[in-house]
């Protein structure tokens, strides 16, 4: 039987009984592991993906949040590093070599554009950034050469979104590696790979550890497809997250439930009134009444999560940073998934973080709701809205 939600939140993957019954996991801070014999330490050495034998491969904390994280996104199994980008660079360059073709959304995380189109390129990958929301988009840009598609969807500061199991489709009809960034929903909201994606990544920073204070990344997929990340960029590049971080994401996974319902539950009751305000031109989130695309949204998203952008109605970009200025209770800053609300406008970041080709909107602030009091939450933007 499969486990239930608060099943794979707790139990799964913790084998109490080694560690004293302790209620809470236990942390293995080890780097390496020691053998009775020289035939013990053979055998495991012969199996560095399912024994422990180095930290840097496999450690026992590690490896209950393995299983937590795989079951989650319903897939065989998962690797955690130490960012969500090291996440997606691992799983991207795991099945491409020069020569090869990939073709990814036009808006994707700025790391991970910069990847593509800087990195890969350097060592003969080239990559078509598409618009991607009509999956035609998709068959025009494929070449005999294409190796891979690229998605995230919805992207994380106009969310635009792909429909995932037409790309997956289109990918097993072609032969391609199908690879989604799905931090924004996390698998509570949405399971790609039940959709036919073979990859889902995560910046497990954002709502899976949900507290502001780790940075990691999942990488979930078919026990093949991840054993053989494993057995060569993993081993060699050595992403690893170290135990008590992965202890650490392990306390956040026990309430994503809580948190992530209670965002988007936040943001249920802020949103329309947003989109009636004066000073609110648009509002950039997948099920706002105001997106061409949600009914696809709602086709393939239980629920939407508590982050959106606005683009302010102002002449000015003084404008924009006056409603930032007078926020009194979302902190400035980026990122999201924790408790804190904030705020992370456009106008904000350097343009050498600015990677993609289509740049977003110079009016936009991307706002994430935490869980703290949804009164206390709308009467800030509110207030600063008054300010503009
Ligand atoms: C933050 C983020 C990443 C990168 O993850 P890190 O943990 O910061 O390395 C990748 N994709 C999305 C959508 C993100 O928000």
């Amino acid at each position: 039987m499969e486990p239930t939600l608060s099943e794979i939140l707790s139990q799964l993957g913790e084998t109490r009984a080694d560690y004293y019954n302790a209620v809470s996991p236990a942390i293995v801070q080890s780097s390496n592991f020691a053998f009775p014999t020289v035939a013990a330490m053979r055998e495991a050495l012969g199996d560095e993906f399912g024994t422990p034998f180095y930290t840097r491969g496999f450690n026992p904390t590690v490896a209950m949040l393995r299983q937590k994280l795989a079951a989650l996104e319903a897939c065989e199994d998962a690797l955690v590093c130490g960012s969500g980008s090291a996440a997606v660079a691992i799983a991207v360059m795991g099945f491409l070599q020069a020569g090869d073709h990939v073709i990814c959304v036009q808006k994707p995380y700025s790391w991970t554009y910069k990847l593509l189109n800087t990195l890969l390129r350097r060592f003969g990958v080239e990559t078509s950034f598409i618009d991607g929301r009509e999956i035609e988009s998709f068959e025009a840009a494929r070449r005999s050469n294409t190796k891979m598609v690229f998605i995230e969807s919805p992207n994380s500061m106009t969310f635009e979104l792909q429909d995932i199991a037409a790309v997956a489709a289109f990918a097993k009809a072609n032969k391609l590696i199908s690879i989604i960034d799905n931090s924004y929903s996390s698998p509570l909201f949405q399971q790609p790979h039940t959709l036919g994606i073979d990859l889902v990544v995560h910046s497990a920073t954002k709502f899976l550890n949900g507290h502001s204070d780790v940075v990691a990344g999942a990488i979930c997929g078919s026990k093949a497809h991840i054993s053989k990340l494993f057995a060569q960029e993993w081993m060699t590049l050595g992403p690893s997250i170290s135990p008590n971080d992965a202890w650490l994401l392990m306390r956040g996974l026990r309430t994503l439930e809580l948190r992530a319902n209670r965002s988007a539950d936040t943001a249920a009751l802020i949103i329309p009134e947003l989109e009636q305000h004066p000073k609110v031109e648009h509002v950039y989130w997948p099920f706002s009444s105001q997106n061409p695309q949600r009914t696809l949204a709602q086709k393939q998203m239980k629920r939407c999560a508590g982050m959106f952008s606005i683009a302010i109605k102002t002449d000015s970009p003084e404008g924009v940073e006056r409603f930032c200025d007078s926020l009194r209770h979302f902190l400035l800053a980026c990122s999201w998934g924790g408790y804190e609300s904030l705020a992370f406008p456009v106008c904000g970041q350097s343009q050498s973080v600015s990677y993609t080709n289509s740049p977003v909107p110079w009016n936009l602030v991307r706002i994430y709701l935490g869980i703290e009091d949804p009164a206390l939450l709308r009467d800030d933007l509110m207030q600063a809205l008054e300010k503009v």
